[in-house]
């Protein structure tokens, strides 16, 4: 080791703390189930108009779009792009494979977000120097774009700050390793965002004391860091400019947890009282929580009984929150679990699989809601088709004026084309393209929203999905309607003889049903699904379309 490496003692002398951070995750993963969106700009996030930007893809990058900024700037940066709304199942499982193999690796995992991860590799055993932490991480990304088809960056070093650091420079879809002792050669002409913990507000008081980068930053020295920005951050931003960051990887069951308990001089009795309880200690628990500036997983209760005994039920969220909600139903349903009537001396509510990071934090947060939203939505449509499908034709009727949402990215399959999903929607009409993972891009078609060969489907796999499946048949006889702005379509239409309907049949028997049985609904101008495409390139159809992409 080098003489300078003595003044960044903190750093371990390997670089074997792994940061993985998938490339544009959510962005990539539509690409990856949807052909036609590959090569393209495409924005997942809140598609309403005060919808936030989740994840961009490189494509929209270009264009200047980033994530948190508002839909609707980055509709005016990069109008061509496809506006998708975020489909967190699929997130969710392609998240849980890449953990999966990450905890091959080491016991020592500290997710941070669905997508992105510390790994202590030395305390997995798998590396003990550059030349093996680098193997590792190597084989890693093959075989996260193995299992998911999806592309990870990652950063090795010796401390976590500069594992990130390395990662954020390996994307997209790259590797860095940056070797000990080498560290503030490296971060010196960075600017000083880079640093954990510098958000705008810093980098303008840094700025005004002349300080840009992380190199002015270590000259500028402890005392008027501190001087600057006050004892706390000024003492840790000094640290951090010298590479020092000696934080351990913490796997979530070793992260301490935040709780909050009361003792009653009188057993409770009344569950009444017991729920009202424990709501308010999870209340307080989130309080404490905030106040920490933590957030977590695992939503722990605690109820002491009248004869002393102790039950402890937890139940783990999809990834942390700090968000009241969340924890007082949490704690609600572990309450449902457990049997009170003898009388209750003690409740109480903890949050445990704490994490430290803040703005990862928000996007879980986003990330629950808009979950929650979604299946709302997906539900909501679930109950239309049901009562039009099973229902006498009265019923059908009332259930064709609820309007139906469809939302852009979602999965729908159709009766007789398969599945697909939704480009757009508007003024009655949906617009579907007919595609899967593992198909040529597909076709346009337009609907009326309340045809009832349409239904909303299920994601299909982003790998080995295709063979058991058959191609969706386009036939020649059925030109689509709408002309297709997003590109040229494939010149060869799979064969027109490859059976279409038994996918859709298969996994929506009430929509094949109905799409055979017309009578069902006597109002519906599209009970016959060829029929029921708009018979014109009608503004509404062009206005659907629109909404996603008209490059
Ligand atoms: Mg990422």
């Amino acid at each position: 080791m080098s003489v300078a490496y003595g003044t960044i003692s903190d750093v371990r002398r390997a670089p074997t703390i792994l940061h993985l951070d998938m490339d544009a995750f959510f962005a990539a993963a539509e690409q990856a189930a949807k052909p036609s969106l590959r090569g393209k700009p495409v924005v997942v996030g809140g598609i309403g108009g005060r919808g936030v930007v989740s994840t961009a893809s490189y494509e929209a990058r270009v264009f200047g779009v980033r994530s948190a900024m508002p839909t609707a700037q980055a509709r005016r940066l990069c109008p061509n792009a496809a506006y998708l709304t975020p489909r967190f199942h699929v997130y969710r499982q392609v998240s849980e494979k890449v953990m999966a193999l990450l905890h091959e690796l080491s016991p020592l995992v500290e997710p941070l977000s669905l997508d992105e991860a510390f790994v202590d590799l030395e305390a997995g055993g798998v590396a003990d120097d550059a030349a093996s932490a680098r193997a590792v991480g190597e084989q890693l990304r093959r075989d996260i774009l193995a299992v998911t088809g999806l592309t990870g960056s990652v950063g090795l070093a010796g401390a976590k700050m500069l594992a990130k650091i390395a990662s954020e420079q390996a994307k997209p879809d790259g590797l860095v390793l940056i070797e000990p002792g080498t560290e503030r050669e490296l971060l010196g002409p960075m600017t000083v965002r880079t640093l954990p913990g510098v958000g705008p507000a810093t980098a303008e008081a840094l700025r005004k004391a002349g300080i840009h980068t992380v190199a002015e930053t270590a000259e500028a020295g402890e005392a008027e860091l501190v001087r600057l920005l006050g004892r706390a951050h000024g003492t840790g931003l000094y640290a951090m400019a010298l590479g020092r960051d000696d934080r351990p990887v913490v796997a979530e069951r070793d992260a301490k947890s935040v709780s909050v308990e009361d003792t009653f001089e009188v057993d409770l009795t009344d569950r009444t009282r017991v729920r009202a309880e424990v709501m308010r200690l999870a209340d307080r628990c989130v309080q404490r929580l905030r106040a920490a500036g933590r957030s977590g997983r695992t939503v722990v209760l605690k109820v002491r009984n009248y004869d002393f005994s102790t039950l402890t039920r937890s139940e783990t969220q999809r990834g942390p929150t700090d968000d009241p909600a969340v924890v007082r139903e949490a704690a609600g349903r572990l309450l449902d679990l457990i049997d009170t009537t003898g009388g209750v001396r003690l409740l109480g509510v903890g949050v445990t699989g704490l994490a430290d990071f803040t703005q990862e934090d928000l996007f879980a947060q986003v990330a629950t809601e808009r979950a929650a939203e979604e299946a709302r939505l997906v539900e909501e449509a679930r109950a239309v088709d049901g009562a039009a499908a099973n229902s006498g034709g009265e019923e059908a009727e009332e259930a064709a004026e609820r309007p139906r949402k469809w939302l852009p990215g979602l999965d729908v399959v159709h009766a007789e084309y398969g599945p697909g999903w939704v480009q757009g929607s508007g003024l009655g009409r949906v617009t579907v393209r007919f595609e899967q993972p593992w198909s040529a891009p597909g076709r346009v078609r337009t609907f009326l929203v309340d045809d009832p060969a349409l239904s909303p489907g299920e994601a299909l796999p982003l790998v080995g999905g295709g063979p058991d499946v058959p191609p969706v048949a386009d036939e020649g006889a059925h030109p689509p309607i709408t002309s297709d702005p997003l590109r040229p379509m494939a010149a060869d239409p799979p064969s027109p003889t490859a059976p279409a309907a038994p996918t859709a049949a298969e996994s929506f028997p009430p929509a094949a049903q109905s799409s055979d049985e017309p009578a069902i609904r006597p109002n519906s101008r599209s009970a016959d699904p060829a029929a029921g495409r708009p018979t014109a390139s009608s503004p509404a159809s062009s206005a659907s379309v629109a909404e996603i992409s008209s490059r």
